[in-house]
């Protein structure tokens, strides 16, 4: 069976700590690999070769930094269907989501590419007699991401890219359900130049996310993955004296106005809904149609394309989505379609019993669709993460606008109206962190940032743009004084430029 070890201090090297995850293949239910699950001296020997490579990398110019960036750039060009096939096998998603994960990560290294001027700081020439105030960026030393199953490619380096092009050493947990595209990208980073020490990936659990968060030598910590675990990150990483970002779980909504174009929002409903097997912090899970007369026009439409979508093996091209990642997963979002059965909510499709054939082991599961789904079920409360869209009725553009706003996730939300009052007030008055216009999957571009409000999101600043930059820097401001030689005698009072 393949063994998936570490990448540290530049090398691949066997786990010894004798703990091993089992990485399935999701169409087929085997397990395919097994990883190992590092233990704290092993993390302790990544964040140790991260501590000595990290000076020399800080003390090497941003321009050269930043043609690491460009190289690996070229070589992740050269291997992306490879490392899409690779990501699919361990996570289900279809090929082309697999290079479209991959794409949104490389979006993330360009924009680390303008590092020398990301990083310039600023400057007051003659802010008092011969005194000129300037503050310059530095990196923090060495920081770590741990990161979710769902983005292999595109959250490790959302992470590592900046911290990486700002001068820090790195320490990546990916997940453990599908280390094998992280891994591949630790090497390619080496190829591209990047010395040893400076990106390490150490895969495992909970013992080595513990190390992470609570050795000294780590200055900053940037978690994604579902909120129960973000909120122990962020309260034990900061408890530990470091610079923690948190970006957790979601609800998205899409709001259908009556004006909207139904069948654009139909489409980007069964696209944003079902797409990657719903397994999206950006997924449309609600969808919130405004008045009974949207409603029944919508749920009409949205039927018979929820029972046509095609479920299939990952690598199939014609599939709309694959297999979800692990049974346990599928289960768990089986168990959310009965609990809402049970709550009362309509199922008008129900996917729960969906087998493809050749495939009877496999995770799959068809599309799921709820109707009058109501604010006090678990169904509506809670993340599903599967292929399963909740409609929740609703009677005016008021309500529409309160469910989102109230909902304890803020991540994404959209609105789908040819009204440009509407979208304006929706897009100002909402309390979500990412908005849609007529747009369901509203991620922003790499020079943009990315994160979700209230429990889809813990920490000041945002992830990729310019947030990354000043979380993997500190800033230094310097008032300094030419000619040195000025004579004013000793001052008792607090400096001031008079
Ligand atoms: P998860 O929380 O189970 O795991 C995320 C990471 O935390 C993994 O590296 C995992 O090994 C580690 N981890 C798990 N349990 C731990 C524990 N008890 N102690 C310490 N570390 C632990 O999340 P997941 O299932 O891999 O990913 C899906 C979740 O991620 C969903 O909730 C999804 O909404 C969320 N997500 C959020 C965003 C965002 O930007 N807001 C993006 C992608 C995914």
């Amino acid at each position: 069976m393949r063994e998936i070890g570490h990448f540290i201090g530049g090398k691949t090297l066997a786990g010894t700590s004798g703990r091993f995850g089992d990485v399935f293949n999701p169409n087929t239910g085997e397990v395919q690999a097994r990883v190992a699950l590092a233990s704290t001296a092993e993390v302790e020997s990544a964040i140790q070769n991260a501590q000595n490579a990290q000076p020399a990398w800080a003390a090497t110019n941003p321009q050269r930094r930043a043609r690491v960036m460009f190289k690996f750039l070229e070589l992740i060009a050269k291997e992306t269907d490879a490392l899409a096939a690779l990501l699919s096998s361990e996570h289900g998603k279809t090929l082309a989501d697999a290079k479209g994960d991959i794409q949104r990560g490389v979006e993330v290294v360009e924009f680390a590419c303008g590092v020398p001027h990301l990083m310039k700081g600023e400057y007051s020439g003659g802010a008092g007699p011969g005194i000129d105030l300037y503050s310059i960026r530095q990196p923090l030393g060495v920081v770590a991401g741990i990161t979710p199953f769902n983005f292999p490619a595109m959250i490790p380096l959302w992470k590592a890219a900046p911290a990486i092009a700002c001068g820090n050493a790195f320490i990546l947990k990916p997940s453990e359900r599908d280390p094998s595209v992280p891994m591949r990208i630790a090497e390619l980073f080496m190829e591209a130049g990047l010395p040893a020490g400076i990106l390490n990936v150490v895969n495992g659990d909970k013992e080595a996310v513990d190390t992470i968060l609570t050795d000294p030598r780590i200055m900053a910590v940037g978690f994604v993955g579902s909120t129960p675990i973000a909120q122990y990150i962020y309260a034990t990483g900061c408890a530990h004296g470091k610079r923690v970002q948190c970006f957790g779980g979601a609800k998205n909504h899409m709001i259908v106005m009556p004006d909207a174009d139904l069948d654009q929002a139909v489409d980007a409903l069964v696209g944003a809904g079902y797409g990657s097997a719903g397994e999206r912090c950006m997924a449309v899970s609600v969808a919130v149609p405004v008045g009974q007369k949207t409603a029944d026009a919508l749920v009409q439409k949205l039927i018979p394309r929820v029972e046509s979508l095609k479920v299939g093996p990952s690598n199939d091209p014609q599939a709309d989505y694959g297999p979800l990642v692990t049974k346990a997963h599928l289960n768990k979002v089986r168990d959310y379609v009965d609990l809402g059965v049970k709550e009362g909510a309509k199922l008008v499709v129900d996917g729960r019993g969906f087998k493809l054939q050749g495939y009877e082991n496999g995770n799959f599961m068809g599309g799921c669709l709820f109707d009058e789904v109501t604010p006090d079920m678990t169904i509506y409360k809670e993340e599903i993460f599967g292929p399963v869209l909740s409609i929740v009725r609703a009677r005016d553009y008021e309500e529409a606008v309160r469910l989102p706003s109230e909902h304890e996730y803020g991540n994404g939300v959209s609105i789908f109206t040819r009204d440009g009052d509407t979208a304006r007030d929706f897009t100002d008055r909402v309390n979500v962190g990412m908005v849609g216009v007529n747009f369901a999957i509203p991620v922003p571009l790499a020079y943009h940032t990315f994160g979700g409000w209230k429990k889809s999101g813990f920490g000041d600043l945002n992830q990729h743009g310019p947030d990354s930059i000043r979380f993997y820097t500190k800033t230094k401001t310097v008032t300094a004084r030419w000619p040195s030689g000025t004579k004013e005698g000793a001052e008792f009072v607090i400096p001031t430029m008079r």
